[in-house]
């Protein structure tokens, strides 16, 4: 079964009508490529990057780094590895960098915040990346951005660090730079970060709790957490039309991406890229191939009526 599962999964995902989407592999180390590659993943939509620095004692060097981002970069060749910048605070702490206690850390100083006031700690990993990204096709992702000046400064300290790496007479690459779209702020304003940048992904699991204002991680109100909400869906919505209108890639990254249950949903709401855990590839190519854009479409807007995510589960189950 196994097997012909992964022969499917080595056709393409397009639509019954013709519509390609990209069905990437999220990755938290270079170790997890393998995978990927099994899988068939037509690239990897998020790499998540935490790992360089939670199994070391102290901030990761440039080399070390680089060693890590080249790794995934060669094993995709000119395929997409979208590689994202520093996502540490909220749930996940790192001893040597002594952050202060936080009161509510997931809307405290975490990710972009973080790197943008660490700019030392932020420009290493990005001299990393634009010296990795020359042996592979490398996107650069910033996470829980929420403004058009944290896109700005984060572009700019990207920019000095290729200045330089330019007089230091080193080679660099010229990645696309994109944004995670997890903060409600970002979707309802996606019309305006989306002129800024060349890709927007939907990173579902924060997006559905500073939505539904339910804490990821906590059991108590893990009834409350669910991405299907119709709210969370129509923040998909947005964003998807604000990415469509500036001709630029809308992906989702988060859980939500890898239920097949969703795919028709999801693609109705105008995703071009799903990315999600390798093991859930084969079976989201293969709904992706029994969809039909339009029919998608009416059922996404059906989706976005609903009052609550057990009745868009619902819908999403009739359909399949
Ligand atoms: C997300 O928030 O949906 C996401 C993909 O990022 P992380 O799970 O690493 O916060
Ligand atoms: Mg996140």
């Amino acid at each position: 079964l196994r097997e012909a599962a992964l022969k499917k999964a080595d056709e393409d995902a397009v639509t019954s009508d013709g519509k390609r989407i990209q069905v990437f592999a999220n990755i938290g180390s270079p170790a997890d490529v393998e995978a990927a590659l099994e899988n068939r993943a037509e690239g990897i939509g998020l790499f998540r990057t935490e790992f360089l620095y939670l199994e070391n004692d102290q901030w990761p060097t440039e080399e070390e780094q680089i060693r890590a981002y080249r790794k995934v970069l060669e094993a995709f060749g000119d395929k997409p590895v979208v590689i994202r910048t520093l996502d540490i605070g909220g749930d996940k702490d790192l001893p040597y960098a002594e952050l202060p206690k936080e009161e509510n850390p997931f809307l405290g100083h975490r990710a972009i915040r973080f790197c943008l006031d660490n700019p030392e700690i932020f420009k290493t990993q990005l001299r990393a990346l634009l010296r990795a990204g020359v042996y592979g096709n490398l996107w650069i992702m910033f996470p829980m951005v929420e403004s058009v000046s944290e896109i700005r400064e984060a572009k700019r300290l990207l920019e000095e660090a290729r200045t330089e790496l330019e007089r230091e007479g080193v080679e660099t690459a010229s990645p696309k730079v994109g944004i995670m779209v997890e903060v409600p702020a970002a979707a309802v304003t996606a019309d305006i970060l989306a002129k800024e940048v060349d890709f927007m992904s939907i990173g579902t699991n924060d997006l559905t709790q500073y939505t539904l204002a339910a804490d990821r991680g906590n059991e108590r109100v893990a009834p409350l957490y669910d991405a299907a909400h119709p709210a969370v869906l129509r923040l998909v919505r947005q964003t998807c039309e604000a990415a469509l209108k500036e001709g630029i890639v809308a992906g989702m990254c988060g859980e939500l991406a890898g239920d097949p249950h969703m795919t028709e949903i999801l693609i109705g709401l105008g995703l071009d890229e799903l990315s999600m855990s390798a093991g859930t590839i084969p079976e989201v190519k293969e709904k992706v191939r029994r969809t039909d854009t339009e029919k998608a479409r009416t059922l996404a807007d059906e989706a976005l009526t609903r009052q609550a995510p057990e009745e868009v589960r619902s819908l999403a189950k009739e359909e399949n």
